[in-house]
């Protein structure tokens, strides 16, 4: 099955866009874990060389001014079915609404999937 991961910012509710990023979460954590010297690299290549930097994975291209349009904000893997990198991402029935829900718990918690359980962190 195909799963493709994009880069999620939980801060302005917006995607980079990746396409095609398939199974490709550790790729998409790595690029996060960067993300403070994408921006560096970013405005750099802006204001020094203009060297036109590109940047890609297997000819599908990273945009490098997304790190630099949201430096310092809350930036997650999250893939093209909803999931949050860390959450469990189950569907779940709510008995208040009627509806189906993703579950936001911690990816391998105990007990039922469903609403956040007091002191679990807010990962989705
Ligand atoms: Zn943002
Ligand atoms: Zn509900
Ligand atoms: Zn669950």
């Amino acid at each position: 099955m195909s799963c493709d991961w994009d880069v999620y910012c939980r801060t302005c509710d917006s995607y980079m866009g990746l396409s095609d990023w398939n199974q490709a979460l550790d790729a998409v954590r790595e690029l996060i874990a960067h993300a403070p010297d994408w921006v560096k690299i970013w405005a750099l290549n802006q204001e020094l060389y203009h060297l036109g930097l590109h940047m890609e994975r297997g000819g599908r291209a990273v945009c490098l001014e997304f790190f630099h349009e949201h430096a310092s904000h809350d930036l997650v893997a999250r893939n093209e079915y909803g999931r949050t990198d860390g959450t469990c991402g189950k569907t779940w029935k709510c008995h208040a609404c009627n509806e189906p829900h993703r579950c936001n718990r911690p990816e391998g918690h105990t007990g039922e999937c469903g609403l956040l359980e007091p002191g679990e962190p807010q990962l989705d």
